[in-house]
């Protein structure tokens, strides 16, 4: 967990701790250059309560490239 998570996560009580959790998990960056998917929770980062597709420009964890990585939420 990084400390921006627990940061965000401690000012939280536990049951919306945990929906942030999930909502962040269900977040993914798709890799433009190679199709890698990352959840915005490994990633570090906290998505919660959102909605709509974002792109955001970011490194890929596997090719490395910088590119434009779509945002978006996965089908429960
Ligand atoms: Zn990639």
């Amino acid at each position: 967990m990084s400390r921006l998570q627990k940061f965000i996560l401690s000012l939280m009580p536990a049951a919306w701790a945990k929906s942030a959790e999930a909502d962040s998990r269900a977040w993914t960056f798709t890799c433009a250059a190679c199709g890698h998917q990352q959840s915005v929770w490994d990633a570090g980062g906290i998505r919660w309560k959102a909605v709509g597709n974002s792109r955001n420009y970011r490194r890929c964890v596997k090719c490395r490239a910088l590119s434009w990585q779509r945002l978006s939420r996965k089908p429960q």
